[in-house]
């Protein structure tokens, strides 16, 4: 599932940096993650880079946004077309 960015957002702007698919934006009120770019960082870590950066965890998964793996690893690969994941990616559905 896509991740998302709740009500608690601080505005700090420390996650923004972080997305390795550059999902992450201003938004009018709080900072916003376009879930057509999340990959919940499948392909580039075994965890949500913007949780681990956010002084106030408030990246958290979308449960209106349920998705496994293979559908992240390919969203990836489309976001990313001249990477070589290979097979043994990093994803925090490995852990
Ligand atoms: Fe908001 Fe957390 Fe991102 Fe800071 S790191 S802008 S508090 S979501």
């Amino acid at each position: 599932m896509a991740t998302h960015i709740t009500d608690e957002c601080i505005n700090c702007g420390a996650c923004e940096p972080e997305c390795p698919n550059e999902a992450i934006s201003e938004g009018e009120e709080i900072y916003v993650i376009d879930p057509k770019l999340c990959t919940e960082c499948v392909g580039f870590h075994d965890y949500e880079a913007c949780q681990a950066v956010c002084p106030v965890e408030c990246c958290l998964p979308d449960p209106e946004r349920r998705e496994e793996e293979p559908a992240l690893i390919a969203r990836a690969k489309v976001i990313h077309p001249d990477k070589d994941f290979g097979d043994d990616f990093p994803s925090r559905f490995k852990k």
